[in-house]
């Protein structure tokens, strides 16, 4: 008796043994994807990692994930281990998308399909397919918030507004300030918006790295170097964190108070403090990207280049990175309100009420 019982011991051994390792609760079947995200310092770019890797893990491949907290030479070396260790498939949201591509060479020559994540990967011909949100909607999405804001097309105005851009070594960021601009322009060449500092162009008003202390420092120029006596109405911010720099700088000058309301301030990426300055009244909107549907394309893109299947892609027109046109798959951003965030944020899922309470 005892022996079968050994026996039967040995062969459940056995038969475990035999079953592919792997984390978690999903067995690795399939070859290795390499995750490179840009940092942590804001919580889209954890959502976007965690929910590519699970995806991927669902689906059996291995993951290799890293962040570089925004250093350029960091991330250029994590993309090469990636590629040393045997990546198949690399899923690169880019620091600086045009620092990569001497790497993506490399990559190249060992046949690694590149996937660039959210953001392009500018100047190299070595990059495969693109997935991401529909950019320039983005920025159309935040000026017409402000737009609606200020009651512009009921004819009111005219209203002073600053206007903010994106980092200047991110493609993504002149997307926004363009499809923003496609608003705003009319307005500002027909007098109902002003922009007092003159601040006009991405070369003027961009901001580097994405840094909400950066945002804030130059809106505490602003308001010091020409609102001493005006008022200004109307902040366009491209990124949640810009906007909570920005609005702390506001409230730095009194601002937000019953006899000087917070003026219009846009945002981006839902992240959950924007969300409470939003109900606190000091946000006035901000654009949710579900990067739970950026992973799910992403790793449909995976699946689909490993497997010689045809890749989902629904652009092939919009973003030439300088070298090529790069066959993209683009998502719908979505504006979000005080009046919509619940829907939009907590009946899909995406946070749970308690993060608000
Ligand atoms: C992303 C935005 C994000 C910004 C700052 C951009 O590339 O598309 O969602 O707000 O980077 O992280």
């Amino acid at each position: 008796m005892l022996k079968l019982k050994t026996t039967l011991f040995a062969l459940a051994l056995a038969s475990l043994a035999a079953v592919p390792c792997g984390s978690g609760a999903f067995a690795q079947s399939k070859p290795t994807v390499g995750i490179a995200m840009p940092t942590k310092s804001s919580a889209r770019w954890i959502d976007d990692g965690n929910n590519i890797v699970k995806v991927l893990k669902e689906r059996g491949y291995g993951t290799d994930l890293q962040y570089a907290e925004d250093d350029i030479p960091n991330q250029l070396s994590q993309v090469e281990n990636m590629v040393t260790k045997g990546a198949k498939v690399l899923v690169i949201a880019a620091i600086d998308g045009t620092t990569l591509s001497d790497v993506l060479k490399q990559a190249k020559a060992k046949g690694i399909t590149v996937i660039a994540y959210d953001r392009l990967i500018r100047d190299t011909p070595n990059v495969d397919y693109y997935a991401t949100f529909d950019n320039f909607q983005v920025g159309v999405l935040q000026a017409q918030s402000l737009e609606q804001g200020l009651g512009l097309k009921e004819g009111k105005g005219p209203f002073n507004i600053e206007l903010f851009g994106g980092s200047p070594d991110d493609n993504n960021a002149y997307f926004f300030y363009n499809g923003a601009m496609s608003v705003l322009k009319p307005y500002i060449d027909s007098g109902k918006l002003v922009v007092a500092s003159g601040q006009m162009g991405m070369d003027k008003v961009a901001t580097l790295r994405w840094d909400g202390a950066t945002a804030q420092a130059r809106m505490d120029n602003l308001l010091s170097a020409y609102y001493g006596k005006k008022r200004v109405d109307a902040v366009l911010s491209p990124y949640d964190g810009l906007s909570i720099g920005i609005i702390s700088s506001l409230r730095g000058v009194g601002y937000g108070g019953a006899d000087q309301p917070m003026p219009v301030v846009s945002g981006q990426d839902a992240e959950v403090p924007s969300i409470k300055a939003m109900l606190r009244g000091e946000q006035y909107s901000t654009i949710f990207k579900d990067t739970r549907d950026l992973a799910r394309v992403t790793v449909d893109m995976v699946d689909a280049a490993l497997n010689g299947k045809e890749v989902p892609v629904n652009d092939t027109k919009t973003y030439n990175n300088g070298v090529k046109v790069v066959p993209s798959y683009l998502l719908k951003p979505v504006v979000v309100y005080k009046s919509n965030w619940e829907k939009a944020l907590i009946d899909s899922g995406y946070y749970k009420r308690s993060q608000f309470e």
